[in-house]
């Protein structure tokens, strides 16, 4: 295949080149039909084994256990922001939040839209370059849940573990670090994660929430915002983005020949040292933005100390044939973003590339 860029983007993302390929060859005729997967019924058998078989194959590679239900929706994890404390918070209740960037605000503000929010720990001060760390943390034994981040996309932090929140209801956004490692989903009352960065395209959203906390919520919720809704039809209640669930089917195969989830830490471990490396080999040219206790495997975020520097690193790159180093608009600087389909060779020839536009401009 000629031509494929170094991909960095933040989301849409890159994709495996073998799913893209396998993809492409049913994509006018699947499963002989004599259609396209987007063009028959969502209700039929040929599409019901593609769901069916892409929740299960979820399930085997994050070990979801018993007592869980795996849902797809739409409307991006923008729409979780809402639907969580739509559905979880109920009044006279609070929901505590651990405010460590730029997505943990938005859900924060979101969830503000409905009932009553606390900040169980916060690193604004700090510019969200790090995590709080577990012993931090504050809020009430009765909070309605525990909402955290476990990736900050923007500022290129996550989560090192988890806290053990014992009988108060986890909830995360792992939009832009599902399945980039093995997680223990029992520490979990509920996940969510839209699939364009490392699960596939964009249009379908993961919800992965214990089967108690989804009785129907004690307010009046639009039926398509309710987990009860798409729990009790196994996301069949309307129709499905199918495509988008499809091809998630099909990256979750691309990571089960890899290895799984302990195979993609191992990829994503090493091509996030190598990139953290050649920025901390630079002798200060290039600055890590995140603290290096809480950097994220997933999107390194690294600045120049100088906005014109910065302007011709991207401009040059992109003749280059890398994409996506600009770093997110609230932040600046550089990012890249290596999620699990990035391969190693595409952060050998970024680390490459640093090395030689530092030679000249250093
Ligand atoms: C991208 C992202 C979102 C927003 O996802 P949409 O699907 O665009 O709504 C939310 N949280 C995190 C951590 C993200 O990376």
């Amino acid at each position: 295949m000629a031509n494929r860029a170094y991909n960095f983007n933040p989301g849409p993302a890159a994709l495996p080149l073998e799913v893209l390929e396998r993809a492409q060859q049913k994509f006018v005729e699947f499963e002989n039909s004599g259609m396209s997967l987007m063009e028959m019924s969502h209700r039929g058998a040929i599409y019901e084994k593609v769901h069916f078989e892409t929740e299960a194959l979820l399930r085997e590679l994050m070990s979801i256990p018993e007592g869980y239900k795996v849902l797809f929706v739409q409307g991006g994890a923008s729409t979780q922001f809402a639907m969580v404390p739509m559905n979880l918070l109920p009044p006279g209740k609070t929901a505590s939040f651990v405010a460590t960037g730029s997505w943990a605000t938005k859900a924060i503000q979101e969830a503000k839209l409905f009932g009553e929010t606390a900040i169980a720990a916060s690193s604004e001060a700090d510019a969200y370059k790090r995590i709080p760390a577990i012993g931090e943390l504050e809020y009430p034994s009765d909070a309605a849940y525990l909402h955290i981040t476990s990736n900050e996309t923007i500022e290129g932090t996550q989560w090192a573990e988890y806290p053990d929140t014992g009988i108060v209801p986890l909830v995360a956004d792992l939009s832009s670090d599902i399945l980039c490692r093995p997680i223990d989903v029992s520490k979990f009352a509920l996940i969510y994660a839209g699939a364009q960065k490392n699960l596939g395209p964009s249009g379908v959203t993961i919800v992965i929430v214990r089967e108690d906390l989804i009785a129907k919520p004690s307010i009046t919720v639009a039926t398509m915002l309710r987990y009860d809704t798409h729990a009790k039809n196994d996301s069949l209640y309307n129709t499905p983005p199918s495509f988008a669930i499809y091809m998630v089917g099909e990256v979750l195969k691309w990571v089960k020949e890899n290895g799984g989830a302990a195979g993609m830490e191992a990829r994503n471990r090493e091509k996030a040292e190598l990139l953290y490396a050649a920025i901390d080999g630079s002798n200060g040219f290039y600055n890590g933005f995140a603290d290096k206790g809480s950097r994220s495997i997933m999107n390194v975020t690294f600045t120049l100390g100088n906005k014109d520097l910065e302007g011709a690193f991207v401009k040059e790159s992109e003749t280059l044939g890398f994409s996506g180093l600009k770093g997110h608009r609230s932040v600046g600087g550089l990012r890249a973003s290596i999620y699990n389909a990035v391969p190693l060779e595409s952060v050998q020839a970024l680390v490459a590339f640093m090395a030689d536009f530092q030679r000249r401009n250093g």
